[in-house]
């Protein structure tokens, strides 16, 4: 299938965050990218003893619905997501799968409690968005910082990544 992106909301997302991501993955990735329906969030995936929502289980819903034209989905939420194994993630991936998950919530906050401008929040959401497709094209965490599938677990490195990916993750990009 040729490739073609779908950028999802799920529940209640701010339109231009949406518009930003769909914007950068056509600028970076080079590939078509339309905004689909909003889908709302099932409840199911919210988990009681973490007040989070599980990651993997929304993943695996997106899994379930009918996105057919799309090669790969990247859905975004504004609740905070996490995975078993850490307490939280800004964004998930099935790696070299189809479906992704950015997570707007922690990206309205700086490290030291100020709030940052809505301009460093949409390029945050953007960065996540390129990184987690990075994962759908099956590139794997890079050590070189200057790449954006360098791991970033705190939201200064979410500042510090570019929006490009270095030349070895460039290289294995399939095309
Ligand atoms: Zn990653
Ligand atoms: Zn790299």
């Amino acid at each position: 299938m040729k490739e073609r992106i779908g950028v999802v909301p799920l529940g209640e997302v701010p339109a231009l965050a949406v518009d930003v991501i769909a914007a950068n993955i056509t600028a970076y990735y080079r590939l078509p990218a339309d905004i689909l329906l909003k889908r709302p969030i099932p409840e199911s995936a919210f988990d009681e003893a973490r007040l989070k929502y599980n990651a993997g289980l929304l993943i695996n819903m997106l899994g379930t619905l009918d996105f057919s034209g799309y090669s790969r989905i990247v859905a975004v939420i504004s609740r905070d997501i996490f995975i078993p194994i850490f307490n939280y993630v800004y964004g998930q991936a099935v790696q070299g799968g189809s479906h992704a998950l950015v997570s707007l919530y922690r990206l309205n906050r700086n490290a030291d409690g100020s709030t940052p401008s809505a301009s460093l929040v949409f390029e945050r959401a953007a960065k996540l968005a390129l990184h987690e497709l990075g994962h759908l094209f099956n590139l794997y965490h890079c050590n070189e910082p200057k790449c954006i599938m360098h791991f970033s677990g705190i939201i200064e490195d979410l500042n510090k990544i570019p929006f490009y990916l270095c030349g070895d993750c460039a290289r294995r990009l399939p095309r």
